[in-house]
């Protein structure tokens, strides 16, 4: 498969007549045939995209194609596309199929993108390494007895695997940056308020932002700018003008300070590579003039409960729509309306999300709500706020995506402490509502990618694509 440098390289030979979209779509194809064992997609919408193909082929000769014409991506089962199937990695799901089209599918159709198909993932995004996923893991593509990582994975080894050109998945607490640090690939997770959830399967709404997946920052940014803004139909979007993020890239490099938690740099939990790898990153960051503070951050112990609590709160309450009676499966074996629910959801939901509705509806009940809900929320608050304080200093926070490289299938599966773990950088993004980016930076000694974390303040994905430019070309 020829690989190019980014869209624009693409659109370049498209535009001259070199290159079709049919052909591009084709070449996915075959490589999605290929490399099937891996188990990234759930359903290939090969007839449609290859007509679609045809379609956007004709607006090139016209003159007439969108911004995206000539990008194929791929969308993780949560995102909805009318009259497309949608089942959030879960079994309940069964048979759904969307009434309605996502924001951001709309978008990237309006301008003459291809969706070639639906990913796998973990259930109802729940998940570290797409073993909860009901329609079985994804493989890493490096080594087929390791993880994806998740809950987007089949996003992140579809990019990896050059299965489609970008991806687009969602991250609660880490699901598109860690697989795409277990992938060595680029995964964006923007503002909170940046892209409309509108069509968004929800698990935890106050933390769920949809994220992109790609292998060239410019192919990111561009998406970003074509999905992010307001939306009539997501209140909490912001109205913040969308810059263009990707005109705004190859600026001069500016030189940036720096933050980095001691507690994570220097962890036993990390990996000696990645520790490696984060010292000799801000060793060649000194030597170009950057400035890099080694801080303590005092609230890192608080960043994983903080998550758990809410998100899994947040979670209960979204799931309890999935009762057997407005859609999805219903169980054969009831007698009475009580013993539908029941049967139904147990039926229907996998492990880890009935323990996360458990933990959720535990924590919201009348004599636990102030000792867990409540405190979880103020700890929040402080957590966004000490948060904000050092972007008044600082323009980055660099952390490793996560602790390890890809772990083997099954490593952690007995264990969802040790599997909460894997989200132990991930999800401070999430819990400050700010943006954040994983950056591949290299591999361990068995060739595992390894990745970098940058997160940024509020809305300055622009800053964010420029320094992980710089870093990815730093040594
Ligand atoms: N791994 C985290 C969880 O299981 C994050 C998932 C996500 O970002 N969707 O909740």
């Amino acid at each position: 498969m020829r690989q190019y440098a980014d869209l624009e390289e693409i659109q370049r030979n498209l535009n001259a007549g070199q290159l079709s979209c049919e052909a591009i779509v084709s070449d996915y194809l075959s490589q999605i045939s290929k490399k099937s064992h891996l188990n990234a997609f759930l359903t290939v919408y090969s007839e449609e995209a290859l007509t679609r193909a045809s379609f956007i082929d004709t607006k090139i000769q016209n003159g007439n194609a969108g911004k995206l014409a000539g990008l194929v991506v791929g969308i993780k089962d949560v995102l909805a596309f009318k009259d497309h199937p949608l089942q959030a990695g879960s079994k309940i799901l069964e048979g759904f199929v969307s009434q309605y089209t996502a924001t951001v599918v709309q978008r990237l159709l309006d301008e003459d993108a291809i969706i070639i198909g639906r990913q796998n993932c973990d259930e109802f995004a729940m998940g570290s390494s797409n073993e909860n996923s009901a329609f079985g893991p994804v493989l890493n593509d490096i080594d087929n007895t390791r993880v994806s990582g998740g809950s987007s994975g089949g996003s992140a080894v579809a990019v990896m695997a050059d299965m489609c050109r970008v991806s687009i998945g969602s991250d609660t607490g880490g699901s598109v940056r860690q697989p795409a640090s277990f992938c060595g690939v680029l995964g964006l997770k923007p503002t909170y308020s940046r892209i409309s959830r509108y069509g968004l399967v929800a698990y935890g709404s106050s933390f769920d932002s949809i994220g992109i997946f790609g292998k060239s920052l410019k192919d990111v940014a561009l998406v970003l700018q074509v999905i992010s803004g307001a939306d009539e139909f997501d209140s909490t979007v912001s109205t913040t003008a969308v810059p263009a993020f990707s005109s705004k890239l190859n600026q001069p490099t500016l030189t940036f300070k720096i933050a980095c938690f001691r507690d994570a740099i220097e962890s036993n939990g990390l990996q000696l590579e990645i520790k490696e790898t984060i010292q000799s990153k801000i060793s060649a960051l000194r030597q170009s003039n950057h400035q890099v503070d080694i801080i303590d951050f005092p609230l890192t112990e608080f960043l994983l409960p903080t998550y758990y609590i809410l998100a899994t709160a947040e979670a209960s309450s979204n799931l309890s729509r999935y009762d057997g009676v407005r859609y999805g499966h219903r169980s054969q074996q009831t007698h009475d309306l009580q013993s539908m629910y029941k049967k139904s959801r147990s039926e229907g939901f996998g492990k880890e999300v009935q323990r996360r509705i458990l933990l959720g509806t535990f924590v919201l009940s009348a004599s636990y709500y102030d000792a867990y809900y409540t405190k979880a929320q103020k700890v929040r608050r402080i957590i966004r706020d000490k948060t904000k304080e050092l972007f008044s200093q600082y323009d980055f926070i660099l952390s490793p995506t996560a602790p390890t490289t890809a772990f083997k299938i099954g490593e952690n599966s007995d264990d969802p402490v040790q599997m909460y773990l894997a989200d132990i950088y991930s999800v401070h993004a999430n819990v400050a509502g700010i943006p954040g980016i994983s950056v591949p930076c290299g591999v361990d000694k068995t060739g595992l990618p390894i990745g970098l974390q940058l997160m940024a303040n509020d809305f300055e994905e622009s800053k964010l694509f420029q320094f992980a430019e710089l870093l990815s070309t730093l040594h």
